[in-house]
């Protein structure tokens, strides 16, 4: 017997950024298409790309963006009319500022010192406080984004700076929060990470081009190989004699302050990247023997759920010796509805189809292991279909702890009503979801996923790696 089920995603990807400058001069945009496919999961609501010919006259930006998958934005005749060795390339998801084609990126502006492309991934903490400031001496805004306030920063410092890597700099002393930012100028790409290394930016060379990206997924997509991560407060600058200078910020913070998100090894990665030196296959399985060693139960089987619950049910099977079991089926080919960033919408048009194998589970005392339970209803549903289909027992294993508190640097974690974990114990929750037991990732177990890399649990524990905006802001932010 199989029973298909509907389930939301509760919490969104942040976005994802590329660029790639050929210094052959071959077009890089057919590229950027495919190494933003590899990084679609960080963000499905727009994306662009935009592109330049260093050869060309400077400051001559073609771009296209719009709303949706790569797939039904871009077609093959676009890529004709995006000719150009240099570019960059965002997916994005609605983190801030609303869903609209004006908010999708890359930005490109043009200035007094000619023009300039930007791709951004985080949220900065002080977005409101900057952008008034620059309203209240004239500046135009167009779109509702933090990247626009970044943008701005940088066009106003290039004109005293002798350089863009300078102008970068003094505009990254302004903006304080998480920042994973791909710039193209009209003969450098250059890549910048926020002093904390909230958010994840790697380098790779492919022949005689270099790219920057999100995660390395992206680079092996289009067949270059990883050179080196993006380091913390890093601006690395790649020129047209294919020489990558690196600097740092003036406020780049010690190795041991450093808050890389956790949720990005949690959830947020692709399952084959490697981020700062830790695989995150190899953190989930590590996360998933935390839980087991946490939480033993007498089971049949550990399933997980589909896709980011697998590998950590896979190390809680290898660590308790419960047998690993497939319980579900994805779908795949289920029509997607267009994402809405409201709650609402969100609730409703966000939806993955499952089945569960009937064979597998019944009889069986079933390990269920998922990555979070934001609002409840996921997990109960699969709860409730997979006991219509026999299974005897659910156990509920999450690797995460639970989400208590809003995350500032990029990922959409719902205001504290909406999250369960802030409403009710963890027995209630029990209760609410139909479980026989259920176990979350204790705060204290989190760094040993990753090592002794320093980690962001903010939305776990409320110590922020900075100062976050106070409680008036937070209500204009949606907290
Ligand atoms: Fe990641 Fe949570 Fe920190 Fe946000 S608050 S950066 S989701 S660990």
């Amino acid at each position: 017997m199989t029973e298909n089920t509907d389930f939301e995603t509760g919490l969104k990807e942040e976005c994802g950024v590329f660029g790639m400058y050929d210094l052959d001069g071959h077009d890089v945009s057919r590229s950027i298409y495919y190494g933003l496919e590899a990084l679609q999961h960080r963000g499905q609501e727009s994306c662009g790309i935009a592109v330049s010919d260093t050869s060309g006259p400077k400051g001559r930006v073609k771009s296209y963006k719009g709303l949706g998958l790569l797939s039904e934005v871009f077609h093959t005749g676009q890529f004709d009319s995006l000719s150009g060795n240099i570019g960059i390339g965002h997916v994005r998801y609605s983190t801030s500022g609303s869903l609209n084609i004006n908010n999708a990126q890359p930005l490109v502006l043009n200035y007094l010192k000619g023009s300039l492309a930007l791709a951004h991934n985080g949220n900065l903490v002080n977005a409101l406080q900057l952008r008034e400031e620059m309203e209240n001496a004239g500046a135009i805004f167009h779109t509702s984004i933090d990247s626009e306030v970044i943008a701005h920063c940088i066009a106003r410092e290039r004109v005293n700076s002798g350089c863009i890597e300078d102008a970068v700099k003094k505009a990254c002393d302004h903006i304080r929060g998480a920042f994973a930012i791909v710039l193209m100028s009209p003969r450098k790409l250059i890549g910048v990470r926020d002093p904390y290394g909230l958010r994840p930016l790697c380098i790779g060379q492919r022949d005689n081009a270099y790219v920057l990206a999100s995660e390395d997924c992206a680079l092996h997509s289009i067949g270059a190989h990883f050179i080196r991560d993006v380091k913390p407060g890093e601006v690395v600058t790649i020129n047209s004699r294919g020489e990558i200078s690196s600097e740092f910020l003036d406020d780049v913070v010690p190795r041991e302050k450093q808050a890389h998100c956790i949720f990005e090894y949690i959830y947020f990665a692709r399952l084959d990247s490697c981020i700062d030196g830790v695989e995150v296959y190899n953190a989930r399985i590590r996360g998933g023997a935390s839980l087991a060693r946490c939480y033993p139960v007498d089971a049949d089987i550990v399933a997980g759920v589909p896709d980011s619950g697998l590998a950590a049910a896979k190390g809680y099977s290898e660590a308790s010796g419960i047998p690993y079991a497939i319980a579900f089926h994805k779908n795949s080919y289920v029509g997607r509805t267009f994402i809405k960033p409201s709650q609402d919408e969100r609730e409703s048009s966000v939806k993955i189809k499952l089945s569960v194998i009937g064979s597998v589970v019944k009889g069986k005392r079933v390990v269920l292991v998922d990555d979070s339970i934001v609002r409840g209803t996921t997990i109960a549903n699969l709860i409730r279909t997979l006991k219509h289909c026999g299974a005897t027992e659910v156990h509920v294993r999450i690797s995460s702890p639970p989400f208590l508190h809003p995350c500032y640097f990029g990922v959409d974690v719902p205001s504290n009503k909406q999250l369960i974990a802030s409403q009710m114990s963890v027995e209630q929750i029990r209760k609410k979801i139909g479980a026989d037991s259920l176990g979350y990732m204790p705060i204290r177990e989190l760094p040993d996923m990753v090592g002794d890399l320093p980690i962001c649990r903010a939305c776990f524990n409320n110590e922020y790696p900075m100062e976050v905006p106070d409680h008036e802001i937070r209500d204009e932010l949606g907290d």
